[in-house]
């Protein structure tokens, strides 16, 4: 600690100064107010004592002069007044503290201390803030906290992802995170207004809650978000109320999530084809059954399989037959409606569900799909012909292996009563 003492009484200042300059970093002395001031710009002690009456500048114009250039420096005068003119005028200044005069060193230096204590307090509290907002702006997260319901602090991280370059900047234009969601059908905060989706959030810990993000620059664009799984948490447990302090942290998990969604989809696949795989078909036809069953509404299946497709293998090898295949996949989705699930069932056999369709709607698309097989002209091979069984779904086949069952039985009489043909049971 710096200290500055200004006092025009050489025998008060001196004896004084000599007490003072064994217990504080350095002392600076001056003996009127106007060389205190220069002092004072030449040092910047960290504490100023002053007496007030003093030759070519008084003690109270000085503090003032001090009070206007550095509001933070703690200011003690020394003074023999207790006139209330002289009180009011060093309130108004701005003094911190007074001591009576005659002075007492040990009083002094007791005061001197205690103003120490308190500016070390305060700058280890800064460092603290310091340091807490320094690891908040490193973190590769994004963080924001929430008081009372308004946003209160965002880290750089998020920050510089939304476009802005401080909190006060995102302030003046927005309240929320709201317009930077990508909303969702279906996402547990569209309809929600922020912080209450992030209270929802707090009252299921277990759960996980992904958000889509967008940045300013991003808004108007089509571009890809950033996907962050949220959580949040009170800054103190047990606190419940609205007017608590949320934390509230992002983490990026667009790499995660793009992955898991890919997963998800080879699951569902099939990976010559890319149509769905039959698990995922039987999954879809089990939906259907149950969403029929309630609505009486009627729906189709539609089992077929590629007549002597073992000869297109032994004549022009394996990967032609892939390839025929596809080309089958690729043609069958021109015949068949977008809510018509299509599916590979097995090697060169396929399904299709045709939701609300009857009998003569399915046998009409099971004839159209044999035509435009045995119409095509394929790449590599000659012609083609496929087999196709019909059936649909009604009281007494209200299950996916009576279904699938029957089907097969139909599939398997268009076989027997000489292929490229439909048949319905
Ligand atoms: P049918 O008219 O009675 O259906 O005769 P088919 O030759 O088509 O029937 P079969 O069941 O005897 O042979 C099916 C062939 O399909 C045998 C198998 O090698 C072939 N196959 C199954 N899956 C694939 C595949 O993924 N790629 C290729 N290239 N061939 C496949
Ligand atoms: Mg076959
Ligand atoms: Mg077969």
């Amino acid at each position: 600690m710096s200290v500055l003492y200004v006092e025009d009484e050489i025998d008060i200042r001196e004896p004084l100064a000599r007490f003072i300059a064994k217990r504080v970093g350095a002392l600076h002395t001056a003996g009127n107010g106007e060389e205190g001031w220069e002092m004072f710009q030449r040092f910047s002690p960290d504490i100023v004592v002053t007496d007030i009456q003093m030759p070519f500048m008084n003690g109270l114009d000085m503090a003032r002069l001090i009070r206007n250039a550095a509001p933070e420096v703690p200011i003690l005068i020394t003074t023999a007044f207790s006139d209330s003119d002289m009180l009011l005028k060093s309130i108004e200044v701005g003094v911190d503290r007074y001591i009576k005069k005659p002075l007492r060193a040990s009083q002094l230096m007791e005061q001197i201390e205690n103003i120490a204590a308190n500016i070390e307090r305060k700058r280890e509290l800064e460092r603290k803030n310091r340091l807490i907002e320094a690891i908040l702006d490193n973190s590769p997260g994004s963080i924001l906290t929430f008081e009372k319901g308004k946003i209160s602090y965002m880290n750089r991280a998020l920050l510089n992802y939304l476009g802005f370059t401080s909190l006060e900047e995102f302030l003046k234009e927005h309240s929320t995170l709201d317009p930077f969601l990508v909303e969702k059908e279906g996402s547990f905060y569209k309809g929600v207004a922020m912080p209450d989706w992030v209270r929802l959030i707090m009252t299921l810990p277990d759960e996980e809650f992904i958000i889509s993000l967008v940045g300013r620059h991003q808004l108007k664009l089509d571009a890809q978000s950033y996907i962050v799984r949220v959580s949040a948490v009170h800054d103190s447990p047990n606190i419940c109320g609205y007017d608590d302090t949320i934390i509230v942290s992002l983490s990026n998990v667009t790499t995660l999530e793009m992955e898991r969604r890919k997963f998800e989809e080879q699951a569902m696949k099939d990976p010559l084809t890319g149509i769905y795989n039959r698990k995922f078909f039987f999954q879809e036809l089990d939906q259907e059954i149950a969403r029929s069953g309630r609505f009486h509404d009627p729906f189709s299946v539609v089992m077929f399989d590629i007549d002597y497709f073992k000869r297109v293998n032994d004549t022009y090898g394996h990967q032609v037959g892939d390839s025929v295949l596809k080309e089958v996949v690729v043609l069958t989705q021109g015949v068949i409606r977008n809510c018509d699930i299509f599916g590979r069932y097995g090697g060169e056999e396929f399904v299709l569900l045709l939701p609300n369709t009857k009998r003569e709607g399915a046998t009409h698309l099971a004839e159209k799909l044999r035509r435009a097989i045995e119409q095509h002209e394929f790449d590599y091979i000659d012609k083609l012909t496929v087999s196709l069984g019909v059936t649909s779904f009604s009281e007494d086949q209200r299950d996916a292996n009576a279904l699938i069952n029957s089907a097969d039985t139909a599939l398997y009489r268009a076989k027997n009563n000489g292929r490229n043909r439909v048949e319905y049971v």
